[in-house]
């Protein structure tokens, strides 16, 4: 029971086999209680109610509207009376090339993986420099690191590595304070978001570039994250923790 007293508010957590709902089992199985947010209201009480334990709560929110953070942060906290993790999980990608980008397409992926980010942050931060505790767990992923991936699009590329960027800047200022802030980078991990959209022939490609020649599973992500959100890692503060079967090597 790593986070026995705990509790965790998690966005973008209600997709049933995304790294978000995933990491929230884990964490409930680890004796925390999480407040799923995600755009759908019924969506994220279903997945609330489905995870093991009791009084974790669904909310609806959708991380580019800095007032629907804020509400939703502010109702977490009064539910629970305290937030110590906050993990920023949602994000879409597009499959396009540069020049196949517009101005819309720009706005949309870095508004949800970059924009939320900062702004459920922004939710939070107060509340856990009064509580002189927090942490905060950033989902970048392997295509900011590598400039391209399979699904993200230039524009996803230039997202998460904001991402990663800002989790840095995170750690530093809140460091003092007794916040860390991390990020995950996963690479090809099987989820709804990469579900249908691959050939065999793709499919081959990227094991091919994959050393464990495996897709990662969901459950892999959701082990790095509840390692950063506990205290196994009291002293690791703006680390990018890469969880992609070795693509990097
Ligand atoms: P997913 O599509 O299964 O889940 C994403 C969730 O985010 C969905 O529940 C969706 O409703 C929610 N969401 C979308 N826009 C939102 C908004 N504006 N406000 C609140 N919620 C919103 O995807 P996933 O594969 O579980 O991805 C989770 C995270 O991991 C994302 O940030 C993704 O970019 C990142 N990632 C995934 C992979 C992979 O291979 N699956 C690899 C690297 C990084």
């Amino acid at each position: 029971m790593l986070l026995k007293h705990k509790t965790a508010l998690i966005t973008g957590a209600a997709s049933a086999r995304g790294l978000g709902k995933a990491t929230a089992k884990l964490f409930a199985d680890h004796g925390a209680r999480i407040a799923i947010l995600d755009l759908n209201d019924e969506a994220a009480r279903a997945a609330a109610a489905d995870l093991p334990g009791e009084g974790h709560i669904g909310l609806p929110c959708d991380v580019t509207s800095k007032p629907q953070c804020d509400a939703a942060a502010k109702t977490a906290i009064d539910a629970f009376g305290h937030i110590d993790i906050l993990v920023n999980n949602a994000g879409i990608t597009q499959p396009l090339k540069l020049m196949q980008i517009e101005p819309q397409n720009y706005e949309a992926v870095t508004d949800v993986n970059l924009r939320g980010t900062l702004y459920m942050a922004q939710a939070l931060i107060p509340h856990m420099r009064d509580r002189k505790t927090g942490t905060i767990v950033n989902i970048s992923s392997v295509s900011a690191q590598r400039g391209g991936g399979i699904f993200g699009g230039p524009h996803y590329s230039a997202a998460k590595a904001g991402v990663l960027g800002l989790t840095k800047a995170m750690a530093r200022e809140l460091a003092p304070e007794g916040i860390r802030a991390n990020a995950v980078c996963p690479g090809f991990i099987a989820t709804d978001i990469t579900e249908g959209k691959l050939t065999d022939e793709m499919m081959e490609q990227i094991l091919a570039g994959i050393p464990m020649a495996r897709a990662g599973a969901a459950s892999d992500v959701a082990g790095c994250c509840l390692f950063l959100a506990s205290d196994l890692s009291t002293y690791v503060t703006g680390s990018e923790v890469d969880v992609n079967g070795g693509s990097l090597i």
